[in-house]
């Protein structure tokens, strides 16, 4: 997972707004180039990677997520419709089929009505706890294994760091098996390169290449490369 910034100052946040108060626009009846302009406009601010499974992304093969998800209540408090049109609350992801079962916001719809999203791509403090282990496996905090982590009513624990966890467990099926094994052949990759880890030059210039963009675009799986680089260094 990679965290994404979002930019405050995108034309798009002020046409979503306008859109919403001139004519009372919904995200359903949203227009066709305004809702091109916007999936452009977060592909863009993402480097063209979509921030769960971290694969590439364009026009082609990506379609517009909510964070919090446009059916979800809190109580009365209609959050979903209240966060629909912001700008904020908006991301570019990807279609969900890279394993047999669905993954991404794919396998999170059928949650949506309940459960919020806690793994929430736009925050640094949660950002910085995702982690990988040398099978490609994805964890947040402390490893634990995919069998221990535990079914909650609702799909809600009272613990943040257990929700998180079965976000990217269950709710988003980021271990699924073909994501899996593509991260681990990236780290496999990686270490062949580096001499086992020992050749500190050839790690900074790699993890240089993974940190940046490059013609607005960033690397595939960017994010795993760069948790095993830096600690080796
Ligand atoms: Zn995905």
């Amino acid at each position: 997972m990679k965290l994404i910034v979002k930019s405050k100052s995108s034309s798009l946040h002020h046409k979503l707004i306008a859109f919403k108060n001139d004519i009372n626009g919904t995200y359903e009846n949203i227009k066709k180039d305004l809702k091109e302009d916007l999936l452009m406009s977060l592909l863009k601010e993402q480097g063209y990677i979509y921030a769960y499974c971290m694969k590439k992304i364009n026009q082609d093969n990506s379609t517009i997520e909510h964070i919090i998800g446009q059916k979800y209540k809190d109580g009365n408090i209609d959050l979903g419709k209240e966060n629909e049109l912001k700008y904020e609350n908006l991301l570019a992801v990807c279609l969900g089929n890279s394993c047999k079962e669905l993954n991404c916001d794919k396998s999170r719809s059928k949650y949506q009505e309940k459960r919020p999203l806690y793994v929430n791509p736009l925050e640094n403090r949660i950002m910085t706890n995702i982690k990988f282990t040398n099978n490609g496996l994805i964890f947040y905090e402390d490893f634990i294994e995919i069998d221990k982590i535990k079914e909650f009513k609702n799909h809600n624990s009272h613990l943040e760091s257990e929700n998180i966890k079965y976000d990217i467990q269950k709710i988003l099926n980021l271990n699924c098996n073909d994501l899996k094994e593509k991260r681990k052949v990236l780290i496999e990759a990686l270490k062949k390169y580096t001499n086992n880890w020992s050749d500190k030059e050839k790690i900074r210039k790699k993890l240089q290449i993974y940190e940046l963009k490059y013609n607005s675009e960033y690397e595939e799986l960017c994010q795993v490369a760069i948790y095993f680089l830096s600690k080796k260094l």
